[in-house]
């Protein structure tokens, strides 16, 4: 199965002609309150797809905690390991103006015990999976824990960038950044990065380090996949993008499930490409994601 450690957020998005200054109150035009979080994002979308997943996170004793619940819920997750522990559940407080650009508030709340200790006590079940997911919405030393846990695949989508130790980055296999978080994890590295170092480079320049495979997203432009059996591009499926909030989530939980089925990495991520894509036709991240019976939108060329 699939075992994804990290973040469970509600989303408070409010839609508005234009941000407020500070001091001041606007009228929005209208908005949502939506589960999210990049862990529970990214354990939906796999479960949605038919994975076994289990979450291993926290939520807090407030009313929000059973609306980041909701999908988790719904989707059949193994809600066993989150924990519910004091004080508020992770919350994100969005404004989007009408050019669509976001201004974001994170509160990590419960996530912030996601810690060593927490991660610890799902040992067992991070040992059983076939895949373990995190990324970097909870605190770094509960990613580092999981390299020395997991005997199957590590999938690490380090975003937010954490300051990690060299084990947690090199043991990700894969890595999945976008360019600007490929960037980070580079000088994290101490490698050398070119001004311009272009999408190929990027790879290259990630795999040199010795992380054994990694795949770079590029938004609408697909993703690089780069492991022993060479680098890959992957195109994206052409479609009318209404929402792209949460298609790498998508595309993350959907590249699980092929890899804990044993595909190819790189046949798992033209799946995922396939599930990223629709994700963005659909608004929000949770509520976006497709299920089995879904026809998902053909690759490009
Ligand atoms: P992130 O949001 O984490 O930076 P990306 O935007 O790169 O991630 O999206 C991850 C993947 O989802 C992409 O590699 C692509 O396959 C798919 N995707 C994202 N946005 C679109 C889009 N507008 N059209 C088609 N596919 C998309």
């Amino acid at each position: 199965g699939i075992v994804v450690v990290g973040s469970i957020n509600v989303d408070l998005s409010a839609h508005v002609l234009r941000h407020p200054l500070p001091g001041e109150t606007v009228h929005g035009t209208g908005g949502h309150m939506l589960p999210g979080g990049k862990g529970a994002n990214q354990a939906v979308a796999a479960a949605r797809l038919g994975g076994s997943v289990t979450m291993v996170g926290a939520v807090g004793t407030d009313a929000s905690a059973d609306i980041a619940l909701s999908c988790l819920r719904e989707s059949g997750v193994d809600l066993t390991h989150v924990a519910r522990v004091d004080g508020p559940t992770g919350l994100a407080v969005v404004t989007v103006d009408q050019q669509g650009e976001n201004s974001i508030v994170v509160i990590s709340g419960a996530n912030s015990t996601v810690d060593a200790h927490r991660v610890n006590d799902a040992a067992e079940v991070i040992r059983g999976a076939a895949v373990v997911v995190c990324q970097g919405e909870i605190p770094a030393e509960g990613v580092e824990t999981l390299p020395g846990l997991a005997t199957g695949r590590f999938l690490h989508n380090p975003a937010p960038v954490l300051d990690l130790d060299r084990e947690a980055l090199l043991a990700s296999d894969p890595l999945v950044v976008n360019e600007h978080e490929a960037a980070l994890v580079l000088e994290q590295l101490d490698s050398r990065l070119p001004a311009a170092a272009d999408p190929e480079e990027l790879v290259a320049l990630l795999r040199a380090t010795g992380i054994p495979s990694v795949v770079l997203t590029l938004g609408a432009k697909g993703s690089l996949v780069s492991d022993d059996d060479g680098t890959h591009k992957v195109p994206a499926a052409p479609v009318h993008a209404v929402d792209t909030t949460g298609a790498g989530d998508g595309f993350i939980g959907a590249l699980a499930v092929g890899l804990a089925r044993g595909e190819r990495l790189c046949d798992a991520a033209c799946t995922a490409s396939r599930v990223g894509a629709f994700a963005a036709t659909g608004i929000g991240a949770q509520p976006s994601y497709p299920s089995v019976t879904d026809n998902l939108p053909q690759l490009g060329g």
